[in-house]
């Protein structure tokens, strides 16, 4: 059995509570089945997939509905609320952030208040589908304040917002958008899909589907949701995806690729696949289809194959939900076999879905200020598959997505859309370049 020590991240202030409360009236206003369906909370409903909002019969197009920057709105204004309320265990604004010298612009934040006094937690790195255990933390063990709103799909052709909306009268198992009490940027959250079903870290279509209809109705590309598996630096085994803003383009998101697969099926949808050129993490990009379901049923046929062969990967979903990136990886499973360098550990980065996209959250200044170019390359690098490995890995998710290689020779580039003006800054620098309507209120 490999195993790894890691000190997991509070994500949230009820997870350090070391007294296991009875299930029943337990006062707290917690998410279990005590609590959660005689509660109200506030409910977000989404368009169902391939509708046009329909007002007064005339259908609009997509770019005019006014509700798009209503989830934006709303998730922000909701977690400035919890951040006045104190209860975050840090300010993240007061975090030093710098991009690193040189080619790839690397991000790297001085993050001294997610170190957490707690005993190390040993993983087993070499399953990436275990069961649930409710003696572990979960999200059902968090408090109702730390819930910014509940996601469902709309019944009819709009997006709709309740501000109190019956629990019971919804679902007998919410979607929820939680804050993450160690924030790494602004409106960093957690969506927890189905949260009383108890799911443990595993990707399942519907779930995918939900983090996908999420990041396209937020409507930001600066906004991206995140997923780990376990092995891949999920610390909590309780299906969730993470979601934060940062107001400036990824590393990962400007790195050239190259269409590597098409769909050729009967009735294609258009996804294409690519591989990413010149970066230290090799990586799949999966882009197209007519609808979020096309797009998002190709990645999820790709993750439960890689969930079942344990194989573990971080996903980003980027561009408003347009790109989705895949990073089968092996930092954990090289640790645990001692091959990852001292140099490397010492700095104790856990290279999860944000680092592995070139955000990397240092514990202390030292390592901050003495980041490089060259050490984040070397970092990534180990996170990442061997050549041989991948070219492996990437035929399997290629089948299983349904998806036939391209032929190369005759290939084009793709450069990253997002690459534009990218100046080093602090958040708070950046906040006067964002469109009038955006984030970042300090
Ligand atoms: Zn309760």
């Amino acid at each position: 059995m490999l195993t790894i020590k890691r000190v997991a991240t509070v994500v949230s202030n009820y997870q350090e509570d070391e007294i296991v409360k009875g299930s029943l009236g337990c006062g707290r206003r917690c998410l279990s089945s005590c609590c959660l369906p005689v509660s109200k909370l506030p409910l977000y409903l989404f368009k169902k997939d391939g509708d046009l909002p329909i007002e007064n019969g005339v259908v609009e197009s997509y770019e005019d509905v006014s509700e798009i920057s209503f989830l934006h709105n709303l998730l922000l204004g909701q977690w400035d609320d919890r951040m006045n309320r104190g209860l975050f265990r840090y300010d993240v604004s007061s975090c030093e952030t710098k991009i690193i010298p040189g080619q790839h612009g690397f991000i790297a934040q001085l993050n001294e208040g997610r170190h957490t006094k707690k005993r190390p937690t040993e993983f087993r790195i070499d399953q990436v589908l275990q069961p649930f255990d409710e003696n572990k933390f979960n999200f059902k063990k968090i408090g109702q304040e730390e819930v910014l709103f509940m996601v469902e799909q709309s019944i009819d052709h709009k997006s709709h917002f309740v501000v109190n909306a019956p629990i019971d009268k919804i679902s007998p198992s919410p979607n929820v958008v939680a804050i993450n009490v160690s924030p790494i940027e602004y409106g960093h959250v957690l969506l927890i899909p189905r949260v009383l079903d108890c799911f443990p870290q595993r990707i399942d279509h519907e779930s995918f589907q939900l983090a996908m209809h999420m990041a396209k109705e937020a409507a930001d590309p600066f906004f991206r949701l995140g997923y780990n598996s376990l092995g891949a630096f999920a610390t909590i085994n309780h299906l969730h995806f993470q979601a934060y803003y940062l107001a400036a383009p990824f590393p990962v998101e400007k790195a050239e690729k190259q269409i590597i697969a098409v769909d050729k099926g009967q009735s294609p949808q258009g996804v294409s696949v690519s591989e990413l050129l010149n970066y230290p993490v090799r990586a799949l990009v999966f882009e197209g289809g007519r609808s979020i379901r096309d797009l998002s049923d190709t990645v999820a046929n790709s993750l439960v194959f890689l969930q079942n062969n344990d194989i573990p990967f971080n996903v980003l979903i980027s561009d408003c939900g347009k790109k989705i990136y895949l990073f089968p990886q092996c930092f954990a499973e090289r640790q645990a076999l001692g091959k990852v360098s001292q140099e490397i550990l010492k700095a104790q980065v856990n290279p999860a879905v944000w680092e592995i996209c070139g955000h990397l959250v240092l514990k202390n200044r030292v390592d901050f200020d003495e980041a490089c170019e060259a050490y984040a390359w070397k970092l990534l690098a180990e996170v990442s598959l061997s050549e041989e490995r991948f070219q492996e890995v990437k035929a399997y998710v290629l089948e299983a997505a349904g998806l036939c290689e391209v032929d190369v020779e005759n290939n084009y580039m793709i450069i990253g859309e997002l690459v534009q003006n990218y100046e080093p800054t602090t958040p708070q620098v950046t906040a006067p370049q964002l469109p009038p309507d955006c984030l970042v209120q300090q």
